[in-house]
C-alpha cells in the first residue's frame, strides 16, 4: 500500500564505476556487472513501488553516477535547491536534474557561486518537523547551509563528517518518522554527536556499530513503516520493529562499488512544509580573514587549512595572491564559515596565532568591560608567546608584557593614550577593558615558528643523541652563554632537584660564581638537597662522592630543613656562616636573585618557598622578565610553567632525560627552543667544563 510519498529513480543503464572519487570507488573502475546491477536495482525500485510512488528520470551515457538520485538537489514544497557538486565528474548531472525539476513545475532556487552542495545526499529533512540536518566537511561546503536555512524557512543543524567513507550525510544518519534518528557514532566529530544527542531524544536514537555502518544500514529509504537497506544485523532489525518499523533488506552491493546504497538510489519528491516553521534559523557563522607570508613555500596555507577542518569550520578561498619570489609575501583571503559563533571565535583565535588577520576592512579590537574581579568577559582573546598587536583607536599597538595563556587589557595612559598588556584572569578587575574575540588582533609569530609543523621542535632524542651531539649541544650553549655575558644579558636557570642527585650541583654553583646566572627559578626541593649536600655531603641520605648510603642519612634531608628553618631562611643560614657552598650559597654571596615556588609535595617548607602559588607565579615573571636566555635543567613542574609565561624571543635551552618533557616544550613552536635529552649532571659537568676552558 502507498504511504502518500514519492520518489525519483533513474535506471542504471549507464551506471559503471569510470572515476575514483570517495574510497568505496578505489579499486572498483570497471569492475560493475550491468546485468546484476539492473536486476538489484529494479528489485530496490519494486520494493519501494509497493509502497509508495516512484517517478523514473531518463538516464545519460555520459553520467554513470546519474543513477544516485538523492544527489540531485533538495526539494521542499514545490522549491527546488539544484546540486553544486563538488566533483567535475557530476557536474555535468546539474542541467539535467534542473531541466527535469523545471518542466515537473518546481521553482528553482539556485546557490551563490562557489558553494558546493550536493542534494539529499547531505541535507535531510526531519519528518514532520522544520529541522534539516546539513552534512558538511567532505562534499557539501558548511556555507550551502547558511543559504538553505532562511530560502526553506528551516531550522538547520550543521553536523561536520570526519570520515572520507561515509562522504554524504545518508551514508551515515537516517532521520525516522516520530523524531528519532538512526546514525553512526563513528563518522561525526565531537560536538556534532552532542548536538544529535541532544536533539534527539534518548529511545528514539538508534546508534549503528560499525559492522553495520560499512554496511550501508543508515543509507535507508523509510517508505510506509518499512525500512528498505542494503544490509543489517539481526540485532538491529529487532531494534528497528521495535520502533514500529520493518526492516526490508535488498542487495545492492553493485551499488556499493561507487559508494551508493538505497538512499542514494531514490530523492524524496514528497517534503512537505511541516505546519511549525523554524523561521530560517542557523548558527552558522562566517568570517573573513587574510593570511599574509610564507603561506606556499612555508606551508602556512595548508595548516591553516587544516586547522579550519580540525575545529569543525569550512572555508571557501576568494582570493589568493601568491609571492614570485622568495622575498615576497603571499596574501590569501578566505571565508571561514562554522556551524557556531563560538566555533567560529575558535577557529579564528588558531588562525591568529598563526598570523592571520580576522576582517578584510580593518576595524577596531573588540574591548569588552570586566563585570567581575578575576574574571574575563566570555569570549576573551587568548594570547600566545608571539608579540601580538592590537588595534585601538583606529591604531595597531604592541601588547606589552607578553606571554601565553593571558587575556589583553587595555588600559590608557595619562593623555588617553591606549596601553595593551597581557594580564591574568585572576589580576583582571571590574571595569577593566579586556580584547574581545579575534577581530582587530595580529601576531608575529617567527618565520620559523610559522614555517614548523605542530611538534617540529629541534631536539635530539636518545634514540639520535649520541654522546657526540650533546657535547656539540654543549659547546654551542656554551658559546652563547659567554656571549651573553660579554654583553651584559641575562640567563635565568630553573632547576628541580634532580639537578643535585646527578652530581650537578657543585657545577651550578660554579656557573652562578662565574657570572653566568642573572637569577634561579626553583622549588622548595631544589634548595633542600643543595642545603643537605652542603650540610652533610649527601643527596637523600646518598653520599654523592661514594654513591653509597649514609647511616642515618634518611633523616638528612629533615635536619636540613630544620636548620635553615632555624636560621630564618636561606641568606640568613649564610649570613650566620651555616651554609658554606652548594647552588644557594652562590646565589647569596652574588646577590643573584631567586624564586621558590612551592607545591604539594614540599618537606617543610624552607621559609624562602613561597606557598602561595599567585604569589610564586608573580615572583617568577619578575625574575623572568627581560631575560635571553633561560636553562631548564629537569624540573618538567617547573619548566613547563616558566614556558607559560615566556614571551617568544627568548632562548630556551630544556635538559632533560624523558624525551617527552623536552617535547612538550615544543609546543610553543618556537625557534628559539632547543632541547637536549641527556642526564642533567652530566650536562651541567660539561657546561661547567666548556664554560671553563678558556676561549
Ligand atoms: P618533575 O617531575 O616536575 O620533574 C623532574 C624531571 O626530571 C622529570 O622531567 C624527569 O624526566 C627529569 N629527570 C629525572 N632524572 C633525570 C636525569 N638524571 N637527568 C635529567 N633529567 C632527569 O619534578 P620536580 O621538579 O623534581 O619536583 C616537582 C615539585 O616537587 C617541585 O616543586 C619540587 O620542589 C618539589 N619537591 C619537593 C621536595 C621536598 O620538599 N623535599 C622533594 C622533591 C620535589
Amino acid at each position: 500500500m502507498e504511504d502518500g510519498t514519492r520518489w525519483l529513480v533513474c535506471p542504471p543503464r549507464f551506471y559503471r564505476v569510470d572515476y575514483v572519487i570517495n574510497p568505496w570507488m578505489t579499486g572498483n573502475v570497471g569492475r560493475v556487472r550491468g546485468e546484476r546491477a539492473a536486476a538489484q536495482w529494479e528489485a530496490l525500485v519494486e520494493a519501494l513501488a509497493r509502497r509508495a510512488a516512484v517517478e523514473r528520470i531518463e538516464p545519460d551515457p555520459a553520467l554513470p553516477d546519474m543513477v544516485f538520485t538523492a544527489n540531485a538537489g533538495l526539494l521542499l514544497d514545490g522549491l527546488f535547491v539544484p546540486a553544486r557538486f563538488r566533483f567535475r565528474e557530476r557536474r555535468g548531472e546539474e542541467p539535467r536534474f534542473e531541466a527535469w525539476a523545471r518542466e515537473a513545475g518546481y521553482r528553482i532556487t539556485p546557490l551563490p557561486d562557489g558553494i558546493t552542495f550536493e542534494g539529499e545526499g547531505d541535507a535531510l529533512l526531519q519528518p514532520g518537523e522544520p529541522l534539516l540536518w546539513g552534512g558538511y566537511g567532505v562534499r557539501t561546503s558548511l556555507a550551502a547551509y547558511r543559504e538553505v536555512a532562511p530560502l526553506l524557512d528551516l531550522e538547520v543543524v550543521p553536523l561536520h563528517l570526519i570520515d572520507e567513507r561515509f562522504y554524504h550525510l545518508d551514508t551515515c544518519f537516517c532521520p525516522l518518522p516520530g523524531g528519532g534518528a538512526l546514525y553512526y557514532p563513528g563518522a561525526f566529530d565531537a560536538a556534532s554527536l552532542e548536538e544529535i544527542r541532544r536533539r534527539v531524544p534518548t529511545g528514539r536514537r538508534m546508534e549503528v556499530g560499525r559492522a553495520d555502518a560499512l554496511g550501508f544500514a543508515c543509507n535507508a529509504i523509510v517508505a510506509g513503516d518499512a525500512l528498505l537497506t542494503h544490509s543489517a544485523s539481526e540485532e538491529l532489525g529487532r531494534e528497528l520493529r521495535r520502533f514500529g518499523l520493518e526492516l526490508v533488506r535488498v542487495r545492492l552491493d553493485e551499488f556499493l562499488m561507487a559508494g551508493g546504497g538505497a538512499k542514494c538510489l531514490a530523492l524524496d519528491l514528497s517534503h512537505r512544509r511541516p505546519e511549525r516553521t523554524a523561521g530560517g534559523r542557523t548558527a552558522i557563522s562566517t568570517q573573513t580573514v587574510e593570511l599574509v607570508g610564507h603561506l606556499l613555500d612555508r606551508g602556512l596555507m595548508s595548516r591553516a587549512l587544516d586547522a579550519i577542518a580540525a575545529g569543525g569550520g569550512s572555508f571557501e578561498i576568494r582570493a589568493l595572491q601568491a609571492g614570485l619570489r622568495r622575498d615576497q609575501d603571499s596574501v590569501a583571503r578566505l571565508d571561514v564559515v562554522a556551524p557556531s559563533r563560538e566555533r567560529l571565535d575558535g577557529i579564528l583565535a588558531r588562525l591568529v596565532q598563526m598570523g592571520a588577520r580576522v576582517g578584510a576592512v580593518e576595524g577596531d579590537a573588540r574591548l569588552e568591560r570586566v563585570a567581575l574581579d578575576g574574571v574575563a568577559p566570555e569570549d576573551f582573546y587568548s594570547t600566545t608567546i608571539f608579540p601580538t598587536d592590537v588595534r585601538v583607536d583606529g591604531r595597531w599597538r604592541r601588547v606589552a608584557a607578553q606571554r601565553m595563556d593571558a587575556v589583553i587589557a587595555v588600559t590608557r595612559g595619562p593623555g588617553g593614550e591606549p596601553r595593551p598588556e597581557c594580564r591574568l584572569i585572576r589580576d583582571l578587575r571590574v571595569g577593566d577593558a579586556v580584547v574581545c574575540g579575534a577581530a582587530g588582533v595580529r601576531t608575529h609569530p617567527s618565520p620559523a615558528a610559522a614555517g614548523r609543523g605542530e611538534g617540529g621542535f629541534g631536539f635530539m632524542t636518545a634514540g639520535v643523541s649520541s654522546e657526540r651531539r650533546v657535547e656539540l649541544a654543549v659547546e654551542r650553549i656554551a658559546w652563547e652563554m659567554r656571549r651573553l655575558r660579554e654583553r651584559g644579558g641575562r640567563i635565568v636557570v630553573v632547576g628541580g632537584p634532580v639537578v643535585v642527585h646527578t652530581g650537578g650541583a657543585p657545577h651550578l654553583a660554579a656557573l652562578v660564581a662565574r657570572g653566568y646566572v642573572q637569577a634561579l627559578l626553583g622549588g622548595n626541593g631544589l634548595a633542600v638537597h643543595d642545603a643537605e649536600l652542603a650540610l652533610f655531603g649527601t643527596s637523600l641520605g646518598v653520599d654523592l662522592r661514594r654513591g653509597q648510603s649514609v647511616e642515618g642519612g634518611h633523616r638528612h634531608h629533615l635536619q636540613a630543613i630544620n636548620r635553615i628553618r632555624a636560621a630564618g631562611g636561606l641568606a640568613a643560614a649564610v649570613e650566620r656562616g651555616l651554609l658554606r657552598s652548594g647552588i644557594f650559597y652562590e646565589c647569596v654571596r652574588r646577590g643573584v636573585p631567586f624564586a621558590l615556588a612551592g607545591s604539594i609535595r614540599d618537606d617543610g617548607p624552607l621559609p624562602d618557598t613561597l606557598m602561595d602559588l599567585c604569589e610564586a607565579q608573580r615572583a617568577y615573571a619578575e625574575l623572568l622578565r627581560g631575560a635571553d636566555m633561560v636553562l631548564m635543567l629537569s624540573s618538567m613542574l617547573h619548566s613547563i610553567g616558566v614556558g607559560n609565561m615566556t614571551p617568544a624571543g627568548v632562548r630556551l635551552i630544556c635538559v632533560d632525560i624523558a624525551p617527552a618533557v623536552v617535547t612538550k616544550l615544543a609546543d610553543r613552536g618556537s625557534l628559539e627552543s632547543i632541547g637536549v635529552v641527556t642526564d642533567v649532571g652530566l650536562f651541567l659537568a660539561r657546561l661547567d667544563a666548556a664554560l671553563g676552558e678558556p676561549e
